[in-house]
């Protein structure tokens, strides 16, 4: 999922809350089936009362979705994880953890915290039901009721959902962290929550389908298209594994492509293009002012200009500038830069080591080196 695509709410504690667009096709199903579902409990009820509930329900359901997000943010916050967003997407929501728990025991307390953070939750708004009036057992009675019961129940399945040992879901991270801490082998732990992952997955696909073809309907077919979902989130946490392994305690140092081209802020596009870019075939150029790196030139930077106005605008005027760019240290992990150079959907990353710029790591630099791995069979 990309976080570009996404409507940001605001911040909560420095956390960017957004909205992925995908969510808001979800919200309108949600609000649709609440109101088939409190109309045909409470059918006597007038449906703008059915529609304002169903609507008021969606959102507190949604609210309680990025709570329990917050809940692993908070944590990871806690433990010296820094959390950049959480996004509300189609089936769920995400926290953006930018770093790997660095001990069995983090690991736990970020998985477990949001499974009981929803119990939490439904515990709550059955705990307010009773209070004012419900007897579990009977229908409630008032809209306000009903939406508490609903609320109550649907948390703790989702509770119960996230306890699931597998990745994605919570309990993966709990599984992780519990293999972890037994075999003392980081690797071999995310292999088993993947793999596990994996197996729920296929059997929510197969339920799904059974679901459908022996009359279920729709909620066949959901389940399956979440076992679907499951099945990719669990396949990308193994690459990573993978690739994790295969790029071992490589660090970025080992990757640093130092000649590059370097370009006087002042030199003009035109120039840029005709000069450096058409001849001698690199695709990036460090931009720099009294001997100074001062930003980066791509491409992706150069075409952003009119053609018109190549002979007229600087490398300075349109390089990306350096306080601008996510950059790397020489010590951090390649893995690390790859899932930057991801993320960021940017093709290289400046070095910078004490404030002086070293060099750059590309994409291509780390690719080759898997690749050369593989044709040693190593
Ligand atoms: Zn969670």
């Amino acid at each position: 999922m990309n976080p570009g695509s996404s409507l940001k709410l605001g911040r909560i504690f420095g956390i960017e809350i957004g909205i992925h667009y995908s969510w808001f096709l979800i919200a309108i199903l949600i609000i649709l089936s609440l109101s088939g579902y409190f109309s045909e409990e409470h059918g006597t009820w007038a449906s703008s009362v059915i529609w304002s509930m169903s609507i008021l329900t969606a959102i507190l359901f949604f609210a309680a979705i990025i709570v329990h997000e917050l809940s692993h943010a908070f944590v990871a916050r806690l433990k010296g994880l820094p959390v950049s967003s959480v996004t509300l997407f189609a089936l769920g929501g995400v926290a953006r953890i930018e770093k790997e728990s660095e001990n069995p025991q983090t690991e736990f307390w970020l998985g477990i915290v949001g499974p009981i953070t929803s119990a939490v939750i439904g515990g709550v708004c059955l705990g307010a039901a009773r209070l004012i009036g419900w007897t579990p057992g009977s229908d409630p009675d008032s809209p306000a009721l009903a939406i508490l019961v609903w609320l109550g129940f649907v948390n703790v399945a989702l509770a119960a959902f996230n306890m699931l040992p597998g990745f994605p879901m919570d309990g993966g991270r709990v599984l992780r962290a519990i293999v972890w801490r037994i075999t003392g082998d980081r690797d071999r732990a995310t292999a088993a929550a993947s793999k596990t992952g994996h197996l729920l997955a296929v059997m929510f696909i197969v339920l799904g389908l059974f679901m459908f073809f022996g009359g279920a309907g729709f909620g066949g077919l959901w389940i399956a298209f979440i076992g679907w979902f499951l099945l990719n989130a669990a396949k990308a946490s193994y690459l990573e594994v993978e690739l994790r392994r295969a790029l071992g305690d490589l660090r970025v140092e080992n990757l640093i492509e130092n000649n590059f081209p370097v370009i006087e802020s002042n030199t003009s596009i035109d120039q840029i293009v005709d000069d450096f870019l058409l001849k001698s075939g690199e695709r990036w150029f460090m931009i720099v002012e009294q001997g100074v790196p001062v930003g980066l030139v791509t491409p992706r930077e150069i075409a952003a200009v009119e053609r018109r106005l190549w002979k007229f605008k600087t490398a300075g005027d349109v390089m990306r500038p350096i306080a601008d760019l996510h950059t790397v240290d020489p010590m951090t992990p390649a893995i690390d830069a790859l899932e930057i150079i991801g993320r960021e959907n940017v093709n290289q990353l400046p070095v910078i080591d004490d404030g002086r710029l070293r060099g750059v790591v590309s994409r291509e630099r780390i690719i080759n080196f898997l690749v050369t791995r593989r044709e040693l069979n190593l």
